[in-house]
C-alpha cells in the first residue's frame, strides 16, 4: 500500500492524488543531484554548460512523456498548474484575436455554469472587461444542454472553454462533438482536461486544453498548456523568453520530470487503473444504494462518486469521521457556508446541495479500506436520520 495512505483513509482524489513513489524517486534526483553528476540536480536548464544541458534534457523528456497523452498535432508549454495554463488559453486568445483583422469583431466567450472557477472567474474578467461572456447552464445531469448551446452560438463567439470531467460530479462532457459545433461556427474551443488527463482520451479536434501533474500522481505547482500549431495564445507573463517566449520564467527540472514520469506512468497503466476504480465504484455505490447520485450515472468517470440523502449534516458527519479524508460536494466549496456552484447548477436547492458528500479513489485505493471507511460514513449519516 502507497505510504501516504496509512494514517488516514484517502477519498479526496479529485481535490489531489498521492505522489507516485517512481515520481518521488525521479524528483529527488533533480533536486539532490545524480549519484554520477551532483552538479545536473541544480543546474538552470536555461544556461549552456553540460549540467545545464543534462537538466534541459530531462525536461525535453518530461514534455513528450506528458504529449504522449495529448491529441497528435500541437504544442505544449509548461506553467505552474492548470489555473495559470487557463488563465493563458482564455486571455491569451483573446488578446491574440483581438489582433486579428478577420477576427477581432468576436467578442463572444461561451462556457457553462459547472466549469471549474479557474474558468469561471477567467471568464467574468474578461467580462468586466469588455468582452460578452455567456455562461451557459447545464441540464440537471450536468450535461451539455444542446439546444441552449446551439443557439449561443453565433458568428460573434470567439471561444468556448468546457471541461472534460467534471472535478465535482464526475460527468464526461462529450467534448468532441461541442468542439465541433463551435469550430462549424468559426470559434475555437477550449477544453479543461485536468480531472479526465491519463484517464479519457482527450478529443483531437480541441484547440487547446489545460492539464496538471497533481491529478495524475505527479508534483503540485507544475501543469501545462496543450495547443494545436495555428491556436497559439499571447503570453500573459513577460520576463527572460523561456517556452518559446510564451511562458517566460526557470523551469523546475524536478517538477517537469516527475511530471513526465507520471503521465507516463497514467499512459501505462490506465486501463488497469480504470477496471479498479471501476470495482471499487461499484462496491461503494451499493453501499450508498439508498442515496441519489449527483450527475449522469452513465457519462462518468467512476473515481468520482458525488452523492446526496435528505436530513445529513454532512458537517457532523465530516467532524465525527475525522480519520477519513472526504469531501463536502467540493474542497473549494467545503470550508466555506456557500454550497457549490456545481450542485447548484444541477437545480438543487441550498438546502439539498449541502446533503451531499463526494467520495473520490484512484491508483493507490486499497479497496477493503476504501469499502470499511465509506459503510462507516454509511453507518454515521443513518444515525443522524
Ligand atoms: N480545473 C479543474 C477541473 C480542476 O479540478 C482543478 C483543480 O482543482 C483546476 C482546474 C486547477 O488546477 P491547479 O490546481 O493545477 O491550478
Amino acid at each position: 500500500m502507497h505510504k501516504a495512505m496509512a494514517e488516514s483513509i484517502y477519498l479526496d482524489y479529485q481535490a489531489t492524488t498521492p505522489l507516485a513513489p517512481e515520481v518521488r524517486t525521479e524528483m529527488l534526483k533533480w533536486m539532490t543531484g545524480e549519484e554520477d553528476d551532483s552538479l545536473s540536480g541544480f543546474a538552470n536548464a536555461h544556461s549552456a554548460h553540460a549540467p545545464a544541458r543534462k537538466a534541459k534534457a530531462a525536461i525535453a523528456i518530461a514534455r513528450a512523456q506528458i504529449m504522449a497523452l495529448l491529441p497528435q498535432q500541437g504544442q505544449f508549454v509548461f506553467t505552474s498548474g492548470a489555473t495559470e495554463a487557463i488563465n493563458l488559453a482564455l486571455r491569451g486568445t483573446m488578446q491574440r484575436l483581438a489582433l486579428s483583422e478577420q477576427l477581432a469583431n468576436r467578442r463572444n466567450i461561451i462556457t457553462f455554469a459547472s466549469e471549474h472557477s479557474a474558468v469561471l472567474e477567467t471568464c467574468r474578467t474578461l467580462g468586466r472587461e469588455g468582452y460578452k461572456v455567456d455562461i451557459l447552464p447545464v441540464m440537471a445531469n450536468g450535461l451539455v444542454d444542446w439546444d441552449i448551446y446551439a443557439d449561443a452560438l453565433t458568428g460573434d463567439t470567439a471561444l468556448v472553454a468546457a471541461m472534460l470531467v467534471n472535478n465535482e460530479i464526475g460527468v464526461i462532457q462529450p467534448i468532441e462533438q461541442m468542439a465541433e459545433m463551435a469550430h462549424h461556427k468559426g470559434a475555437l474551443f477550449f477544453c479543461d482536461a485536468v480531472q479526465g488527463f491519463g484517464r479519457v482520451p482527450i478529443p483531437q479536434n480541441v484547440d487547446m486544453a489545460s492539464v496538471t501533474a497533481h491529478k495524475i500522481h505527479g508534483p503540485k505547482g507544475i501543469g501545462g498548456l496543450y495547443f494545436q500549431d495555428d491556436t497559439e495564445p499571447l503570453p500573459i507573463l513577460f520576463g527572460g523568453g523561456q517556452e518559446e517566449g510564451l511562458r517566460p520564467g526557470t523551469l523546475s527540472p524536478a517538477l517537469c520530470a516527475g511530471f513526465g514520469i507520471a503521465a507516463k506512468l497514467a499512459h501505462n497503466g490506465s486501463a488497469d487503473d480504470l477496471v479498479h476504480v471501476r470495482a471499487i465504484w461499484e462496491d461503494v455505490r451499493a453501499i450508498f444504494a439508498d442515496w441519489t447520485l449527483n450527475g449522469d450515472a452513465d457519462q462518468r468517470y467512476h473515481g468520482n462518486l458525488n452523492i446526496r440523502h435528505d436530513g445529513v449534516d454532512v458537517a457532523r458527519l465530516m467532524s465525527e469521521l475525522r480519520h477519513i479524508a472526504f469531501s463536502a460536494g467540493s474542497a473549494c466549496s467545503s470550508a466555506s457556508a456557500k454550497p457549490s456552484h456545481v450542485l447548484s447548477a444541477l437545480g438543487l436547492s441550498t438546502e439539498t446541495a449541502k446533503t451531499s458528500i463526494r467520495l473520490g479513489f484512484g491508483r493507490y485505493s486499497d479497496r477493503e479500506k476504501i469499502i470499511a471507511a465509506c459503510q462507516e460514513i454509511a453507518d454515521c449519516a443513518k444515525a443522524m436520520l
